[in-house]
């Protein structure tokens, strides 16, 4: 969706309303008092997007449920943060969303920007699954101090540790990935994200470290044992992962701080994830989450380097 199309669907409040109640209701107001289950209600026009049950009186507000329930903001200012946060296809910092948003305080935007991180993590999402490959790596922390505010550009980075995993198709195909700090890398750690991130009886491709013996009863274990040759040669795809997510760290916010890694982290899974799903993200990061369909993983595209 351009800016273009995106005002014209959305020209106003009233239209970010209709939207709203359209994805709640595909065929029509329901009562979502399961013992009423009303067919007609009444739209309440004082208050945005609240609408009472013409047979129970409950009321029902469209924003419930989603990203900007509760939020003082105009619905259509949350929509058009999606709509940029979402068609960026590197990110946004928090200063470029309030100067688009035009919006008075940075603390707004930067709140509003972390709730839609929040929701790019897709509660109901599939584990990986097939021949996975998973490995670790490190990645340079920004300190408080902003090097590039400094002058002399002198700055104290701090590394903090990531393993990650990514699906691979007919051996040529990047597909879905995750990626996760982590304290150590010890058995306890490594076991327990392939376990929570990879369906059992997968195919996991990994270093040979020791700490992977674990899972080799849950799993298809495929040790690759590096050696003398480069982890890039044995496990490429991972670390063509992990290359993009750097690039990206350092080209959208200058490095990352150890404080929100994490989200910064999901935020690229969930881009990587959805490359071909602009709509569908849209959709969820509002907070209107159904099942997407299915990417196959041909819909990927690896990228490059
Ligand atoms: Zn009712």
């Amino acid at each position: 969706m351009s800016r273009a199309e995106f005002e014209e669907l959305f020209p106003d409040e009233r239209a970010c309303v209709e939207y709203l109640a359209e994805k709640r209701w595909p065929h029509g107001f329901v009562c979502p008092d399961p013992k009423c289950q009303g067919r007609k209600a009444w739209e309440i026009r004082e208050e945005n997007g609240l609408w009472e049950c013409a047979r129970c009186g409950r009321q029902t507000s469209v924003k419930a449920g989603t990203v900007l329930h509760r939020s003082k903001l105009p619905l259509r200012t949350w929509f058009l943060a999606v709509h940029i946060v979402t068609s960026h296809s590197n990110g946004i910092s928090a200063l470029q969303l309030q100067g688009q948003l035009g919006l008075g305080s940075y603390k707004t935007a930067w709140l509003m920007l972390r709730k839609l991180r929040r929701a790019m993590v897709d509660p109901d999402r599939e584990p990986l699954a097939g021949v996975v490959e998973v490995d670790e790596t490190t990645i340079p922390l920004r300190t408080q101090d902003d090097p590039v505010a400094g002058g002399q550009g002198r700055s104290h980075f701090g590394k903090v540790a990531i393993v990650g995993a990514v699906e691979i198709e007919d051996r040529r195909y990047p597909g879905r990935i995750r990626l996760q700090r982590i304290p150590a890398y010890d058995a306890d750690t490594l076991g327990g994200f392939v376990e929570e991130q990879i369906r059992p009886k997968s195919v996991v491709v990994t270093d040979g470290l020791p700490a992977y013996r674990a899972i080799a009863g849950e799993y298809e274990h495929v040790p690759k044992v590096v050696g003398k040759m480069a982890a890039h040669v044995v496990l490429p795809w991972v670390h063509r992962v992990f290359s993009n997510m750097k690039r990206w760290a350092i080209g959208v916010f200058h490095g990352l701080r150890g404080q929100h890694l994490q989200a910064h982290l999901d935020e690229f899974v969930f881009r990587w994830n959805r490359r071909r799903w602009r709509r569908a993200s849209f959709d969820t990061l509002l907070g209107l989450s159904m099942r997407l369909p299915h990417a196959g993983l041909r819909d990927f595209v690896p990228g490059p380097g």
